[in-house]
């Protein structure tokens, strides 16, 4: 079983970084079948993740029978952020902007709802990737924080930089983990990074939530 070794890489990978430390795995299902959502729920994993609206809302329904934990990890259009409130995902890996966290919590105080969510950082300067520069990290977060009242941030999340470089990869989960010590002290609890090439490296810099997709479900 795929999720068997993982789960063993995983553990080698904490103990290593240190024994006390926690790690959650979400299994990104984006491109898994229901059918394949369903094996892995019956080996035990509860949390999966989605990274597109629609994905997400067909797949609670076809599996709806089962106690899943979901997760919206995906870049999200201002168009299909009350369809996404409505699905009450456990959490939202990627708020990318203060504006757009502004609109979400708009949107979540008419429907006088809360929803959980962390701060995306674009760790890589990469112009393909969504998140705030870190620089604007922190103070992004605060005001996040302060004007958003149904919004409610408890962490961070970035992607690796897109490198076969482990040093340039590092160096992001580095730099995410620096601003993610600076938020704590002010609640910040989730450090969500580390995905199937780079999860190993990203325990190493304190991830304790992995969004781990292809090394699950590849067959
Ligand atoms: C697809 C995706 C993942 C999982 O990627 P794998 O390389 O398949 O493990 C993690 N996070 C986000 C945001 C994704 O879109």
């Amino acid at each position: 079983m795929r999720l068997d070794e993982i789960i063993l890489r995983i553990e080698k990978a904490r103990i290593l970084y240190n024994p006390h430390h926690i790690v959650h795995l979400v299994a990104v299902s984006k491109y898994a079948t229901t059918d394949q959502i369903e094996a892995l729920y019956k080996c035990g994993q509860r949390a999966f993740g989605e990274s597109k609206v629609q994905d997400l809302e067909r797949k609670q329904n076809e599996l709806d029978r089962l106690p899943l934990d979901w997760h919206f990890v995906g870049n999200l259009q201002t168009n299909k952020i009350n369809k996404l409130i409505d699905l009450k995902p456990s959490l939202v890996h990627s708020i990318e902007s203060l504006d757009q966290a502004l609109e979400f919590d708009k949107r979540l105080i008419t429907k006088d709802t809360k929803q959980k969510a962390l701060m995306q950082i674009n760790s890589s300067y990469e112009s393909t990737k969504a998140g705030v520069a870190p620089d604007q990290a922190a103070l992004t977060y605060r005001l996040i924080r302060e004007q958003c009242t149904n919004l409610e941030l408890v962490g961070v999340m970035t992607i690796g930089a897109n490198s076969a470089d482990q040093k340039v990869v590092a160096k992001s989960f580095e730099l995410t983990k620096k601003i993610y010590d600076e938020l704590s002290s002010e609640g910040a609890s989730v450090l969500s990074m580390g995905m199937s090439s780079d999860f190993e490296l990203a325990i190493s810099h304190g991830a304790n939530l992995l969004r781990i997709g292809s090394v699950l479900f590849d067959e």
